[in-house]
């Protein structure tokens, strides 16, 4: 998108150059060229939206709306000198939150399907002892778009470890997600959202530059709020990779579906938590 951006205006200041070096300016063209290039990005967005049909195949009663447009620059304020932040909401009025799903126990090929179809913008925070023996499927949720996060080698409750221990997890799954997908977390999620000054130095050494909470849970039909009983803009929601085992016969699918539905009735759509963060 960012490259997008840079292209477009490498363009537009070519043709501006263009037209004065050919003494064309002022004239008037028939066609606008920035007017132009942006029809031809809103007819671009357009194609890639979701249809009627794939949304209602998935439970819903229409398309998620298309996410607005992030900010310039992240907002989010450091926790401290050379700190990273501390978020469980995003700063924007924007009517949009977030999906998190955590540690990795569920694979249900199905989700990797309706986060294609749905184009839904997902982070996964993963556990190496939990998601790793399935890190090929996490592979192919990051092939349709969702992106990898870190949640510690162990999920061990971090403030019960000193300093070094806290780094070892933190830094260590850093460098296991790097070698397995080829890219270094930026996003850390600590174990239970339990975290003390060193977690933040350590998470801050591994070169982790948002530590990440939640405002909203994923139940199995519904929503539960750390405060007040709706979604509020730039809410991030937890949710876990569950199978039915754990959500009384229903499917992470059905649960997700549930999900964007009450998000939905709320007037929210979906967002990229790394365009914000
Ligand atoms: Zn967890």
């Amino acid at each position: 998108m960012r490259a997008a951006h840079r292209l477009l205006a490498g363009l537009l200041a070519a043709g501006a150059l263009a037209l004065t070096s050919t003494g064309l300016t002022g004239c008037a063209q028939s066609v606008d060229p920035i007017e132009r290039l942006g029809r031809k990005a809103a007819e671009k967005v357009e194609e890639r939206r979701v249809s009627l049909a794939t949304a209602r195949r998935w439970g819903l009663d229409e398309p998620l709306a298309p996410a607005p447009k992030p900010p310039p620059r992240h907002l989010a304020k450091a926790a401290g000198p050379g700190l990273p932040p501390v978020v469980d909401r995003v700063p924007t009025k924007d009517k949009v939150v977030f999906l998190t799903f955590d540690d990795g126990a569920e694979r249900d090929p199905r989700f990797v399907r309706m986060v294609r179809e749905l184009r839904l913008p997902v982070s996964m925070f993963l556990t190496d002892s939990v998601a790793g023996p399935g890190y090929a499927h996490f592979g192919e949720l990051r092939a349709v778009g969702a992106t990898v996060q870190n949640h510690t080698l162990d999920h061990p409750y971090l403030p019960g470890l000193p300093y070094d221990g806290q780094r070892w997890e933190i830094c260590g799954q850093q460098t296991k997600l790097k070698d397995r997908f080829g890219q270094r977390p930026r996003l850390f999620r600590p174990p239970y959202g339990e975290y003390n000054a060193d977690t933040l130095r350590a998470a801050a050494d591994c070169g982790i530059s948002a530590v990440v909470l939640w405002r909203a849970s994923m139940q199995i039909d519904d929503l539960r709020y750390t405060e007040g009983e709706q979604l509020r803009p730039g809410d991030i929601i937890l949710a876990h990779f569950r199978g039915p085992d754990e959500l009384r016969g229903a499917s992470l699918t059905e649960m997700t579906t549930r999900i964007l539905r009450r998000i939905q009735a709320q007037g929210f759509t979906v967002g990229r938590l790394e365009d914000y963060l």
